[in-house]
């Protein structure tokens, strides 16, 4: 029987260093539960699909290449609706066993851009080896509603806010408030690239022409 109790007794033998050593692949699916923290984030979060290559650098650190993919529901903070979204995370890592020796490897020149992940237990544990990745891959903008408050355009300065609240006192038809504003700020940045746009409109013309008399031939082909 092929069990999850099975797979994790299974990598319990496997050490780093031995998985290292031999260019280990490893593929398993890690099921939902046991990511207690990334449950935290998501909602309808499905087993994740974990592959991880391992190999051991010139100077003999561990390192590893993963990938994880699941699906998940994540909340937009704005709007609060839960957004399906395809998970999908690649990272690298070299493992150290000790904060000190983790400290020592990023203090060389060398390793400026290693990802130095500090994994005490000398046993393969995927979930400790691939959860914080997930976590910091997170998306913090899922919402695709062109309605909710959560798109960078919809971004509010409130100083600006102030001013334009009094300037627009008198100015019952559009009933003031925030998002009177924040849709005239809008409307003056797509004004404002109309206007950069302005001088290749002769051109667009003349392209528009051009295609309508090559339309011509197009129809008979
Ligand atoms: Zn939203």
């Amino acid at each position: 029987m092929i069990a999850p109790a099975m797979n994790s007794r299974t990598d319990g033998a496997l050490t780093y260093q031995s998985l290292g050593q031999r260019k280990a692949s490893v593929e398993r699916s890690i099921p939902a539960e046991k990511m207690t923290r990334l449950r935290q984030e998501c909602r309808e979060l499905g087993d994740l699909q974990v592959k991880l290559s391992f190999d051991r650098d010139a100077r003999y650190r561990v390192v590893v290449e993963g990938v994880i993919e699941a699906t998940a529901k994540l909340p937009c903070h704005l709007c609060e609706e839960a957004v399906p979204h395809s998970l999908r995370t690649t990272f690298s890592a070299t493992i150290a066993t000790t904060e000190e020796q983790a400290d020592y490897w990023s203090s060389g020149e060398e390793n400026s851009d290693l990802n130095i992940v500090v994994i005490e237990a000398p046993r393969l544990d995927i979930v400790e080896l691939v959860e914080d990745e997930i976590l910091l891959d997170l998306p913090s903008q899922v919402c695709i509603d062109l309605n909710c408050g959560n798109r960078p355009t919809m971004v509010y300065d409130q100083s600006a806010g102030a001013d334009g609240g009094a300037q627009r006192q008198g100015d019952t038809g559009f009933g003031g408030g925030v998002e009177t504003l924040v849709q005239e700020d809008e409307l003056s940045k797509v004004e404002d690239s109309v206007e950069r746009q302005m001088p290749f409109v002769g051109l667009k013309a003349a392209m528009q022409e051009l295609d309508a008399l090559q339309g011509s031939d197009d129809e008979e082909v």
